[in-house]
């Protein structure tokens, strides 16, 4: 038994049902186990190679019959006339035809008209129109059939919805064929049936991993489309696909693969972001694709250092998740962090940077003169030096039912990817600092109502001045002080919270489908145990705060102190929100970064 990808050839706009070796030759004869993932791979006549971008937005006609001889026949008369507009694909069996539907609609192919004999040995025309109508319910339909057999076109009329049925032979078709194909390619278009050729993700509004699959791709500036599972294009993607809905999300990407479940890592290379470092060595590898991380990427490769940033999750860190920020400078109106971290982004790239999404760093090795990077999945990197620039991690709410429930009703700092599923709903904020803030006022946008649950007694003291002006001039935004959030619960998602006074203990329940949780954070560098040296509330040392009594770190090998931003391990450096006593602000995270390349210079020198 062979695993082959099962696909669909063509040659100039024909479509044979078939197999292929995944290196592009034609499978030998033999028993094949077809993979859930299917590529369509259309080959324009006489060249090889793949159909290219425009030639993909053109809407296909299909046409299908098992009789190679009158099949070409259609195909070219058809070519002949709607080639230039149209892609014409040709199929020799019912079975070929449903499957290049489905590789089409995954891709998310137009197809305006399907042209289907009736008399074929598997499955009649009938019923092939019937199952491609569950993938294209939009295409017009015509039946291809023998005089012997009106009757039965004229029944399917009533089954299919039909169009129309033509007889053969069809000659000449500018009487017989093209009039029909016309008529139906115009009510086709008078329909509004618009491809989907970016990423589509189907899954279950609560569903946590739907969830975590949405802000993922949101979060790395991949375009994708959501359908509900339990929407008509959502089952119709999940049974070309033929997935079973059990395991959601399904993500099909533009290329038409069919990803069930995939893991961060799997998505990460399907939709195009780089997992694996190209180089065994680099001048400088920085953990963490925040404002820091990114900052020291741009001036890193900018100065000519070969330069490797690796990223958990998304670029852009806490930061790409704000809504506006308002105090950075040179953007006197604000800039939202996913604008900001899409130019950072490309500043890195642009000067030679790679950006590695979702690869966790779990270990810190010295070898030497050497720095190693221990990735999650054992595999390492090395280099000259390292920047340390994983910031913070949102504090969990440890309340009961909060953890079953997060991502199915309760998110933390989701709101710009979950803002549109909230429209008119009555939202719940926990939190009164100023990312609290910024939540609430992004969401009045479209929520019913923002109440948001402080434990204080004012904002004032944990909120900038200008966003509790915000808040208070916005309608929509319930402030409740002295307010803790005990308990959570709900069935299959967030029903109720239930809330209690600080200052009386009163307690009640309210109802509540959708809570955002804003309560600080903390770092999360366990991972470098024994390995830096850290505070006591896990925040890195470095330079002055390494050496209170002007001693040396602990092991420290040299006779210079640590420089700046240097830690106690030489070569290592640190920037932004994970340094112990940081400002917390995106300019001095960004300004880190940039300092410690500049101490990464001097140590180099030194090297
Ligand atoms: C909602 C919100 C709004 C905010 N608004 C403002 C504002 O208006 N103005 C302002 O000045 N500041 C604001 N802040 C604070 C600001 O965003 C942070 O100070 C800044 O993002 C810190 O940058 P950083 O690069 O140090 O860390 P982070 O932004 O926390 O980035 C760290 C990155 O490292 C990654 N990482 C962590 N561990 C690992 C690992 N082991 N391996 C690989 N990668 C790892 C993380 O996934 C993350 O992407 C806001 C914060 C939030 C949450």
């Amino acid at each position: 038994m062979v695993a082959v990808r099962s696909f669909v050839v063509a040659s100039q706009h024909e479509v044979r049902g078939g197999c292929v070796w995944p290196g592009g030759e034609p499978a030998p004869d033999g028993p094949y186990t077809a993979r859930a993932t299917v590529m369509l791979r259309v080959i324009p006549a006489g060249k090889g190679g793949s159909v290219t971008e425009p030639d993909r937005r053109r809407a296909a006609i299909l046409t299908v019959d098992d009789d190679p001889d009158v099949s070409r026949a259609v195909a070219r008369d058809l070519r002949r006339h709607y080639g230039d507009a149209h892609r014409i694909v040709r199929a020799e069996s019912a079975a070929a035809g449903l499957d290049a539907l489905r590789q089409m609609k995954l891709r998310g192919d137009l197809v305006a008209v399907i042209l289907a004999d009736y008399r074929m040995p598997e499955m009649n025309g009938i019923e092939f129109l019937e199952q491609a109508m569950d993938v294209y319910p939009g295409a017009r339909r015509a039946l291809l059939t023998a005089y012997a057999d009106t009757g039965a076109a004229i029944d399917a009329i009533n089954v299919v919805d039909l169009d129309y049925y033509l007889l053969k032979p069809w000659d000449p078709p500018e009487e017989k064929l093209y009039p029909v194909v016309d008529s139906l390619l115009e009510a086709w278009q008078s329909a509004d049936y618009r491809p989907v050729p970016e990423t589509k993700v189907v899954g279950h509004r609560w569903s946590a991993r739907s969830s975590q699959v949405r802000e993922f791709l949101a979060r790395n500036q991949v375009p994708y489309r959501w359908y509900g599972s339990d929407e008509p294009e959502g089952r119709r993607l999940l049974q070309a696909a033929g997935a079973d809905g059990e395991r959601l999300p399904l993500v099909v990407t533009p290329d038409g693969e069919a990803l069930v479940e995939p893991s961060d890592q799997e998505l990460a290379s399907r939709v195009g972001l780089a997992t694996t470092p190209s180089e065994a060595f680099y001048d400088l590898i920085v953990i963490g694709g925040g404002p820091a991380g990114l900052g020291a990427a741009v001036y890193g490769a900018s100065e000519g250092l070969r330069t490797v940033l690796v990223e958990r999750t998304a670029t852009g860190g806490q930061a790409g998740q704000s809504s506006r920020i308002e105090n950075y400078l040179g953007f006197p109106d604000g800039v939202s962090g996913a604008q900001l971290t899409d130019r950072a982004r490309r500043q890195a790239t642009k000067f030679g940077a790679e950006l590695l999404t979702a690869r966790e760093v779990v270990g810190l090795e010295v070898h030497g003169s050497a720095r190693r990077v221990v990735f999650g999945d054992g595999s390492v990197v090395d280099a000259h030096t390292v920047i340390l620039a994983t910031g913070v991690t949102y504090r969990q709410l440890a309340v009961p039912g909060v953890p079953e429930l997060t991502g199915r009703g309760v998110f933390y700092g989701s709101a710009l990817t979950e803002a549109t599923s909230c429209t008119d709903h009555d939202v719940y904020i926990v939190g009164g600092a100023n990312s609290a803030g910024q939540a609430a006022v992004y969401l009045a946008r479209t929520a019913r109502s923002v109440t948001m649950l402080v434990r204080g007694e004012s904002l004032e003291k944990s909120m900038s001045h200008y966003l509790v002006q915000q808040v208070a001039g916005l309608p929509a935004i319930t402030v409740r002080t002295c307010t803790e959030t005990v308990a959570a619960d709900g069935t299959d998602h967030l029903e109720r919270l239930t809330l209690r006074n600080a200052a009386t203990g009163a307690t009640e329940t309210v109802k509540a489908q959708w809570l955002f949780v804003f309560i600080g954070a903390a770092p999360l560098t366990d991972w470098l145990d024994g390995v830096v040296q850290r505070d006591e509330r896990g925040f890195i040392l470095a330079g002055p705060d390494l050496v209170p009594g002007g001693d040396r770190p602990r092991g420290w090998p040299l006779d210079r102190p640590p420089y700046h931003l240097e830690t106690s391990v030489p070569g290592v450096f640190v920037a932004g929100d994970v340094r112990a006593e940081s400002a917390k602000r995106v300019a001095s995270a960004v300004g880190e970064g940039a300092m410690a390349v500049m101490l990464v210079h001097r140590y180099l020198e030194k090297l």
